[in-house]
């Protein structure tokens, strides 16, 4: 076994310095160790302080600074890092607990659990706990390898593996490439089970309804909590519709994102997770699955949003939509129209009408009301900004089949697995 000798200095819960994809060195504490048969060496899981979780990774002994490794190498050091200064020149890179509060209030690391109020550290203590070590680092999806983000509770036996194959159509995940690839040969998918409720150009969306392809819903709840992080998953998706957006070329339909909708939902949600794959993303995918499900609502009859809480990334396109929808009707009539008469036209909550106006500057609290306040002239220096500019993705109202069912569903089967 070609054990490196300085793996067995590096110890687990310690913060060393630690080389990141980019090259500068930041610090990171070890949270787990394993051998990788593969590139026959050890590899440690490292956590960067004040870093999302999302950048977790396996890394090998050659990229943690240690007391064995050359300290005097500047190559990879950069210009942010100078503030760490003094804790890299040190001649054992390993940082003590005081050093390590001083890196953090430099990192601004989140409050810890004594400084939240007592509910929220039991359930964050249980999701860190559950989600620390992500041994999954890469997906294979159709043409696409890609690096994951977050743990998913695969089976035990798939949780070891640095790599898992997926089939881009059924969903079905293989260990090894060869079984992928034997699957790929006789797999007959070649688009998502259900029905197909849009299709514009090369773009559709399939409405997948769980209680009927309960495997194809589980497997792609996995696949998509790679890439978030607050998602509790049950395997009980029968409460839940999927949309699936695909993009459409001669081999088939190509898994660009989706969102659940609960089938009943009492508390008026229209999404309860939403996902663009990693590869298609910052592209105006988001945005279109987002126009969508305002549609399906406005088709309910119903006044809607996303389920709580949204990600840094969710929020975005959702202000992005929020934002661009408003405009383009105060742009027809910014005088007579009230917060309820948005709401009814676009189906979006008035509690989002009002943080998205607030966040244009276009409202007033006045007598115990909020009143849009904006002129013609501001509305149409808003809408021609870069930052409300129209989506890449128009969604067409005109290309929906689909009308609302009403769902009968067992009792107690509220469990969900949105976020
Ligand atoms: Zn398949």
């Amino acid at each position: 076994m070609a054990q490196n000798d300085s793996a067995t200095s590096v110890n687990v819960g310690e913060v060393y310095m630690v080389r990141r994809n980019d090259g500068s060195w930041h610090p990171a504490e070890v949270l787990h160790t394993r051998f990788n048969d593969t590139e026959n060496l050890f590899e440690y899981y490292v956590h960067y302080k004040g870093c999302d979780r999302r950048l977790d990774q396996w890394v090998p002994t050659d990229r943690i600074k240690n007391s064995r490794f050359d300290i005097s190498e500047k190559k990879y050091e950069q210009k942010d890092m100078n503030k760490n200064k003094d804790l890299l020149n040190q001649s054992d890179s390993r940082i003590t607990r005081s050093q390590n509060r001083s890196l953090n209030e430099i990192n601004h690391v989140p409050m810890s659990n004594a400084e939240m109020d007592p509910i929220t550290p039991a359930f964050e203590k249980e999701h860190e706990a559950i989600t620390k070590i992500k041994y999954i680092n890469k997906v294979q999806l159709g043409i696409f390898e890609i690096d994951t983000w977050y743990f998913s509770p695969f089976p035990e036996e798939y949780q070891k593996e640095s790599k898992i194959w997926i089939c881009e159509y059924c969903l079905k995940y293989s260990k090894l490439e060869k079984t992928f690839r034997y699957h790929m040969s006789q797999c007959t998918w070649r688009q998502p089970p259900g029905v197909e409720v849009y299709h514009k150009g090369k773009l559709s969306i399939w409405e997948v309804d769980s209680s009927q392809y309960k495997l194809y819903c589980q497997n792609l709840c996995l696949v998509a909590k790679l890439f978030i992080d607050h998602k509790t998953l049950f395997f009980d998706v029968e409460p839940f519709l999927f949309y699936i957006l695909c993009k459409i070329d001669s081999f088939g339909a190509h898994l660009v994102g989706y969102f659940s909708k609960e089938k009943d939902s009492p508390d008026c949600h229209n999404v309860s997770c939403i996902l663009t794959m990693p590869p298609f993303q910052k592209q105006g995918y988001g945005k279109l699955l987002i126009a969508f499900s305002y549609e399906l609502s406005k088709l309910e009859g119903l006044v809607a949003g996303p389920e709580s809480p949204l990600s840094d990334l969710g929020k975005v396109s959702y202000r992005s939509y929020w934002s661009r929808t408003l405009l383009e009707i105060l742009k027809n009539d910014c005088e007579s129209l009230s917060l309820k008469d948005l709401s009814a036209m676009t189906s979006i909550t008035q509690m989002d009408i009002i943080s998205t106006l607030q966040s244009m500057n276009i409202v007033k609290y006045w007598k115990n009301e909020y009143v849009i306040c904006v002129s013609h002239k501001m509305v149409e220096q808003l809408i021609s900004s870069e930052q409300y500019k129209p989506p890449t993705y128009i969604l067409d109202r005109n290309a929906i089949k689909w009308t609302p069912k009403r769902y009968n569903l067992r009792s107690g089967s509220s469990m969900h697995p949105g976020s």
